[in-house]
């Protein structure tokens, strides 16, 4: 069983119902992934992620190269049989940990220097590096490394991210070909990563770049990191106008619940955000009628389930006012059973958009929960 991607239904918006298939299963798309940073989505086992329907994980290439190491991992049979994850796994190139984690970062064409925030040994990851590890860890989406820039960018320093992108992107598909599917080497698709900040034209020019490299897949990199969100939406839609209809659109980093129909209404068909997972562990739900902080005095003696539509585990059986206990107590069933509400929310999000779509109703979807949203609880 090997990689392939079809688009069933594309909405009036331009959001489509797809499936992607991997030799680990085959995921619906639009498809959210949750971030299992550490080869572990935090506070949430693989049962349970397979319980809640999750079918594609994203784990973090810096991180488990730094710690256990991904020749340890490659010895150990591969990510999926190290974690005990059947499913489908999505690694990043390292780049953007690199960038906003690591210490003394120095970057030039070769690649990028840095002192891991572990140790602070000294490490360079090049594009060649980043597929290598991404290949030992053996996953089934690798990224290529791009160079992040902060938002907002003088336009010359996201022409020069800009060309340093493409340059690497191109090593690196490179040294994929040579490898993937080989004798010892793990089946694998390789996506390249639109950049070009909040440039237009850089962004289309990004996509023509990469086209010529024909990656089976695209992200779309660089958004979401502080600009408007109508910047964003404005941005992956350019980018999405470009790529070929019949190849899979990545949204990195994205977004809030509200949000995740218009990245779709651009023609995104995979995200991924620590949101549900980090705001679980900080005591903020996500419901269909809005957030939830349920550290709030207002829930002290509230019977409802955290959200009284939600059909999770959690939501069955535990009272606001339980839940509120466990955190003020300092519980760590408190980030459990947040987390567990939180992913499947996001899920359970993405199956209703994928659901509009087939209906050809997404416009009127994304509208009900943003309005949700707005005059929810806090
Ligand atoms: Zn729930």
């Amino acid at each position: 069983m090997s990689f392939s991607f079809e688009v069933f239904e594309t909405d009036p918006t331009g959001g489509r119902r797809g499936r992607l298939r991997t030799p680990h299963g085959t995921i619906e798309t639009p498809a959210f992934m949750p971030v299992g940073t550490a080869a572990t989505v935090k506070g949430l086992s693989q049962e349970t992620l397979e319980e809640l329907g999750a079918q594609i994980l994203l784990a973090n290439t810096y991180h488990l190269y730094l710690r256990p190491g991904h020749e340890l991992i490659r010895r150990s049979g591969g990510l999926h049989r190290f974690m005990a994850w059947p499913r489908a796994i999505l690694t990043d190139s390292g780049g953007y940990q690199v960038f906003s984690l690591s210490e003394l970062c120095k970057i030039d064409d070769v690649g990028v220097r840095f002192r891991s925030h572990l140790d602070g040994s000294e490490h360079l990851l090049t594009p060649e590096k980043a597929a290598e590890i991404q290949l030992a860890l053996g996953s089934d989406i690798a990224m290529v490394l791009d160079e992040c820039i902060e938002t907002p960018a003088p336009r010359p320093v996201a022409e020069a991210a800009l060309r340093r992108t493409t340059a690497w992107a191109r090593r690196a598909r490179e040294y994929f070909l040579l490898r993937a599917g080989q004798e010892g080497y793990p089946a694998q698709w390789q996506f390249g990563i639109v950049q070009g900040a909040t440039y237009a034209d850089l962004r289309r020019e990004s996509a023509r770049q990469l086209l010529e490299l024909d990656f089976p897949g695209y992200a779309v990199g660089g958004l979401a990191v502080g600009e408007p969100h109508e910047v964003t939406c404005e941005m992956a839609t350019e980018v999405g106008a470009l790529l070929p209809a019949e190849r899979p659109r990545y949204l990195m980093g994205v977004g809030r619940p509200e949000q995740l129909p218009d990245y779709v209404a651009c023609g995104m068909d995979m995200m991924d955000c620590v949101l549900p997972t980090r705001a679980a562990r900080h005591a903020c739900l996500y419901t269909t009628e809005g957030r939830v902080l349920i550290r709030n005095a207002r829930y002290a003696e509230d019977a409802r389930p955290i959200d009284p539509r939600c059909s999770c585990r959690v939501c069955q059986r535990y009272t606001r006012a339980y839940l509120r206990h466990l955190f003020a107590s300092g519980e760590i069933t408190a980030a459990v059973l947040a987390t567990h509400h939180n992913v499947h929310f996001y899920l359970d999000t993405m199956r209703q958009i994928r659901e509009a779509i087939y209906f050809g109703q997404l416009v009127n979807f994304a509208a009900e929960l943003r309005a949700r949203y707005v005059a929810g609880p806090a």
